[in-house]
């Protein structure tokens, strides 16, 4: 579904991203983890264009990411993305919210945007929160909507960066809850995460990496039981 194909990226002198190279195939769950400045962010930002890359190719269902206008727009659509800040329009609703993109991109009549926000925002348990401003919802809701947003617009991939980690300790487990229900669909997911327990459990792959560059990929099992490098074991060893 997602294939990464020699990318490089610089930020001046800086080089964050170097020959990448992955396939995220379908269905598939990929936690992608490693320590601060390895390149985490930057390449999910890179996967949605965010960001432009220096060089080499990303994919998306065989073809080249956009570069601007109705199909970029589209992409977004089909990759959803959710951040650490939640990052909700404040100046409307929790549903207002979810029926934005449908209704701007997909160009879904008003009436079907309402039913279908409201059933994403059942799905993740806030429907009863449907007509508030985002500020009056607590760190864990709004973050559930922001998942409902995206899943609202139909994605093929659901990428997230660090989507538990500016919040309150007792609101993450529900918002993991929502994502590992997520990954029994079948939906394709790449998340960017400090939860080990999470990503032992919900990933069928680990991607590590350090200074820009895939370290190591294995499955949970074999990453967490025995790393293969020094630095992964390094990393462990201090957020394990
Ligand atoms: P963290 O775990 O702290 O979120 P990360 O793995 O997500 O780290 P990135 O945010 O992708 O790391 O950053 C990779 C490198 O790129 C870092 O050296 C960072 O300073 C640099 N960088 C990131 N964004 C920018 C930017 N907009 N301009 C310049 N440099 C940047
Ligand atoms: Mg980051």
């Amino acid at each position: 579904l997602v294939i990464l194909n020699k990318v490089n990226k610089f930020y001046g002198e800086n080089h964050v991203l170097r020959d990448v190279n992955t396939i995220v195939n379908r269905g598939e769950i990929v936690a992608l983890i490693g320590p601060s400045g390895a390149g985490k962010s930057t390449l999910c930002r890179a996967i949605n264009r965010l960001e432009t890359i220096s060089s080499g190719d990303i994919f998306i269902d065989g073809v080249a990411l956009p570069d601007e206008g109705r199909e970029l727009a589209t992409l977004r659509a089909d990759v959803g993305m959710v951040f650490q800040s939640f990052n909700l329009f404040a100046h409307k609703t929790v549903l207002e919210n979810v029926m934005l993109g449908p209704v701007m991109v997909r160009r879904t009549k008003k009436s079907d945007a309402r039913a279908l926000a409201l059933e994403h925002l059942d799905r993740v348990g806030v429907a009863d929160q449907a007509d508030k401003m985002p500020s009056q919802l607590s760190g864990g809701q709004q973050q559930r909507v922001a998942i409902a947003r995206a899943l609202a617009m139909g994605p093929k991939l659901m990428l997230f960066d660090e989507p538990t980690s500016a919040l309150d300790p007792e609101m993450v487990s529900e918002v993991l809850d929502v994502m590992l229900a997520l990954a029994k669909t079948g939906m394709t997911m790449v998340t960017v995460t400090h939860e080990m327990g999470f990503a032992r459990e919900a990933a069928d792959r680990i991607i590590f990496m350090a200074d820009g560059q895939i370290v190591e990929e294995a499955t949970p099992t074999e990453f967490f039981s025995a790393p293969k490098t020094t630095r992964a074991r390094d990393f462990l060893q201090k957020v394990l």
